[in-house]
């Protein structure tokens, strides 16, 4: 039966789960205070690659479904979704393969050439990656397509202020979830990257065993990063940005390029997982939470989406 949905949070997760429940013929409305470039998912990387979420039975299995629906989306070339290999290396020793790595046709790198001097080992694999430039908007389309429509600068300071006329509220507000629902459990972990011009390096490229770097190219910039730190400031930080510059300029062995625009967000990180579960408002309405991706709200965003629209049924 249709019911008549409120999803709060304009990110990943808000637009994906609105998408899914507006195109099975739910009346459906986003409410987010923040909308497109001002929200965490704008500042993303943003390739798929499970990192820095909290533990949880369920996040592969979310992670994976995620990778076979941004795999078909690659066919539509209004997505902003491609296929791109990841090089993930290690600077203090030899890098083991996730055993989720194994099925998706991960490889070991072999050949001094493909491990730059900066790192001792490396492993590969194909992933998707979403140009959020491109990506967000297409998602934000696709919503409205479907019937969706989208409240902006709306802030909602509990859950029960969502209009009584909504049977349902899906809760995903990322980090803002810290207050809307109270949940001590939400770490605020900033992450800042520089944008810099177009170049052709081939592959992304990723070492996160401190300091965390990486060097994704896309379709009309290069995403140069990256910083993960405790704290909830968005303000940039130009120290942080000189010294993403000098590290990735180093380990790509270029001169340091032109900053186009420096972007920071606060990753939801949420120690004991992330939550995407059916509870009871107040006032009895159902809510299904959907928060607590961390570093990986584009990877876990399809089958945490499908998961919630299980719920709502
Ligand atoms: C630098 C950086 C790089 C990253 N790289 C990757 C990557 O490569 N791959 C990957 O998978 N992930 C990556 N991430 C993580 C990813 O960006 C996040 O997990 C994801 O954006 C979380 O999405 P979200 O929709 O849950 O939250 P957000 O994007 O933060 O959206 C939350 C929404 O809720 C709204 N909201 C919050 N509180 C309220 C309220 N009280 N009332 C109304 N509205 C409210 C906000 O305004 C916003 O619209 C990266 C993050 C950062 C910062």
């Amino acid at each position: 039966m249709a019911k008549t949905i409120a999803v709060i949070g304009a990110g990943v997760s808000g637009l994906t789960s609105a998408i899914l429940l507006a195109e099975h013929g739910h009346r459906t409305a986003i409410f987010a205070e923040e909308i497109g470039p001002r929200t965490t998912s704008a500042a993303a990387g943003a390739i798929w690659y499970p990192y820095d979420a909290g533990p949880s039975a369920s996040a592969i299995v979310w992670a994976l479904e995620t990778y076979r629906v941004l795999q078909d989306l690659t066919h539509d070339p209004r997505s902003g979704v491609s296929m791109i290999e990841q090089r993930v290396y290690s600077r203090s020793g030899e890098i083991e393969i996730p055993t989720w790595a194994q099925p998706l046709g991960a490889r070991q790198l072999q050949a001094r050439s493909e491990i730059p001097s900066a790192f001792l080992s490396g492993f590969a694999i194909d992933v998707p990656l979403m140009d959020t430039a491109i990506y967000l908007d297409y998602l934000a389309r696709r919503f409205a397509a479907a019937g969706g429509l989208t409240n902006a600068d709306v802030r909602f300071e509990k859950l029960e202020d969502v209009e009584v006329k909504f049977d349902l509220v899906i809760n995903c507000a990322g980090i803002g979830a810290r207050t809307l629902v109270h949940d001590p459990d939400l770490e605020p972990h900033r992450g800042q990257v520089a944008l810099v011009p177009k170049m052709e390096i081939g592959c992304a490229i990723v070492c996160d065993d401190g300091p965390l770097m990486y060097a994704i190219p896309r379709t009309n910039d290069c995403v140069f990063g990256g910083t993960n730190d405790l704290s909830d400031d968005r303000a940039i930080d130009p120290a942080a940005t000189a010294r993403i510059l000098a590290e990735c300029s180093r380990v790509l062995e270029i001169n340091k390029p032109d900053v186009l625009a420096e972007r920071v967000g606060i990753r939801p990180f949420r120690r004991s997982g992330v939550r995407v579960e059916r509870t009871e408002m107040r006032d009895g309405r159902a809510v299904i939470h959907n928060y607590g991706h961390g570093g990986a709200g584009f990877t876990f965003s399809w089958g945490c989406a499908r998961e919630v629209l299980r719920l709502a049924a």
